[in-house]
């Protein structure tokens, strides 16, 4: 039968009572009063100050462990806090850093309640993973988290913020900011669109972030977009292993898992390998421009849902046998299978200056150091697609950049070749860098002509260097594993390497070194790898070489 509308009012009221009854016994049961001091400028008819006295008001009704000064402006409280703006709230001073600009009302509501049960309580709330992260820091963070009341986003970023506050009260304090009554400092931080956070005034967060990419934006101080968590197991079992977390060894981490294998992925720096600094990739199916770093994200993400990743661990030691033995800096796994997915990296000019003035003018990014040489000369050493790319790149960035090649020819694909022509990017051809000159930071570069054999000096502010990769084998060949000629790894064209149940994906194998053929060939050997492991006659081969690799 039908209900009624006043009987469904009824019931909704009697919802809201028992929901009132029980946070009244949850403030009950709180261990901590909430002294709350609330700033105002009692002679202007100021709206925002009105709200905030109502919204305590209702509150303070809940329980009387909420209690409530009111103080002028010009109280010697509001010199002590340093209040300037009317209203602002500060919650619990004895224990915590947490002030509020403007009024708790609308959307914010929540916001405020949820300050109050974390304080109340004297428990951040926060995920055992977020509080690890948020624990490492060991250095002030001022937060400030521009909301306003109409935003239905803005609370998870601020209670992110109120989460750190309790959590780390020594080194965090919280400012939330509502750009609706204080569009001064909305104004003067650009914060524009909310919820934004910053952490002394360097933005950390735009738009509502998970709690644990939160709290890492806080502690790396920049915006994260992704969490890796972090694990204290101190050894690991796996049938694969996998070292390298570029696009090779993430696309492997996915196929593996997906074929029912337990795998890992351990990276030993930032994942993504050189995509990530790869400033604009426009050769990913799929997506006709986007940030190296964004496609790595999107892949990590993806990878994410299916296996581990270990960030930050360096392999120090091999023993091959059944299983493998793979010790990192951090903990030991054990696997039947190992995928090195090392990667290549940047080679190289070995000029005189070069690693001296490294970092101070020579540089191997253009997307990382790009902006510091905006307006300055520099040249780009190098003429395959990756000097051509970076060289646009800085071009659009505002750097005054010259191709400098030793050939009379680009190695770069046509249609890169051609953006560079059409942005009159200027090309110094059959010329090599001799020395690279300065004191303490790079002042000019000695060039030589390859067919006069001429040198000339070229004043300039910076080099970046784009010459091609190195790859990294160094893990290969401390186990014994046979390289090709070129120094890559050598595979049998399923990407099995010299020692069975050991396998190469990737930039590591040499060959075209596209983000799109290292993930094909990532998937590959994870598909190989499968069929291997699920195979017993491969498996018996495998432990006769185990068993004979331990003997010798
Ligand atoms: P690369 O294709 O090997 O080109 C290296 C360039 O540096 C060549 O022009 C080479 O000159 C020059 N070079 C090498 N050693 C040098 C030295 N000691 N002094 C001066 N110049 C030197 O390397 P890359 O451009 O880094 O690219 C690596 C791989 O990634 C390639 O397979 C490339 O296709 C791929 N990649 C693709 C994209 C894309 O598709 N968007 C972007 C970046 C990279 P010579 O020409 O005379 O040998």
């Amino acid at each position: 039968m039908p209900i009624g509308k006043g009987e469904a009012n009824r019931e909704r009221d009697m919802a809201g009572e028992a929901y009132i009854r029980k946070l009244r016994k949850t403030f009950e049961e709180m261990p901590h009063d909430i002294p709350l001091l609330l700033f105002a400028d009692r002679g202007a008819d100021n709206v925002f100050a009105q709200a905030a006295r109502q919204v305590i008001r209702a509150f303070r009704e809940l329980s009387p462990r909420i209690t409530l000064k009111e103080y002028d402006l010009n109280h010697e409280l509001a010199r002590k806090h340093q209040v300037t703006s009317s209203p602002t709230l500060i919650i619990a001073p004895d224990r915590y850093s947490i002030r509020w600009l403007g009024a708790p009302m609308g959307e914010e509501a929540r916001t405020f309640l949820e300050i109050m049960l974390l304080v109340g309580t004297g428990k951040s709330g926060l995920s055992e993973q977020s509080a690890k992260v948020i624990r490492r820091i060991d250095s002030p963070r001022r937060i400030k988290v521009f909301v306003s009341p109409t935003c239905p986003y803005c609370p998870q970023q601020a209670v992110n913020g109120v989460k750190a506050a309790v959590e780390l009260p020594e080194h965090v304090s919280l400012e939330i900011v509502d750009i609706q009554a204080e569009p001064e400092i909305a104004n003067q931080y650009g914060a524009q669109s909310v919820p934004m956070a910053f952490a002394n005034d360097v933005l950390i967060g735009h738009g509502a972030q998970a709690e644990e990419v939160f709290a890492s934006s806080l502690q790396k101080m920049e915006p994260q977009t992704i969490f890796i968590p972090d694990s204290d197991a101190e050894q690991v079992e796996t049938d694969l292993l996998i070292v390298g977390g570029g696009p090779a060894g993430l696309t492997a981490g996915i196929y593996a898992v997906r074929s029912g294998l337990k795998a890992a992925i351990v990276e030993r720096l930032a994942l993504g390998g050189q995509v990530a600094l790869t400033p604009i990739v426009e050769n990913y199916p799929g997506f006709t421009s986007v940030g190296g770093k964004t496609l790595v994200d999107i892949m990590v993400s993806h990878a994410l849902q299916y296996t581990q990743i270990f960030l930050g661990e360096d392999v120090v030691d091999v023993q091959y046998g059944h299983p493998i033995v793979v010790r990192t800096s951090r903990r030991t796994f054990r696997t039947k299978t190992l995928l090195l997915a090392t990667g290549a990296s940047h080679r190289v000019l070995g000029v005189p200056g070069e690693s001296r003035l490294s970092g101070r003018g020579v540089s191997y990014c253009s997307t990382c150091d790009g902006p510091l040489f905006k307006g300055k000369r520099v040249i780009m050493v190098g003429g395959g697609n990756s000097a051509v790319t970076e060289a646009l790149h800085l071009f659009h960035m505002g750097v005054h950049v010259t191709l400098v090649h030793r050939r009379d020819t680009l190695r770069a694909q046509d249609v890169l070749s051609k953006q560079l022509a059409d942005n009159g990017v200027p090309i110094v051809w059959d010329t090599e860098v001799e020395e690279i000159r300065g004191e303490e930071r790079v002042r000019e570069v000695l060039l030589r002509n390859t067919r006069s054999g001429k040198t000339s000096a070229l004043n300039v502010d910076g080099v970046f260097v784009a010459i091609g990769y190195e790859p990294a084998v160094r893990i290969a060949q401390q186990m014994g594993l046979e390289l090709n000629e070129e120094g890559y790894v050598r595979q049998d064209g399923r990407h099995r390497t010299s020692l069975p149940g050991v396998y190469s994906a990737g930039d590591v194998e040499g060959g075209y070194k596209q983000i799109v053929t290292a993930s094909g060939q990532g998937a590959e050997a994870a598909m190989t790898i499968f069929e291997d492991l699920i195979n017993p006659y491969w498996m018996a081969d495998r432990r006769t070489a185990a068993a004979a690799a331990v003997a010798q």
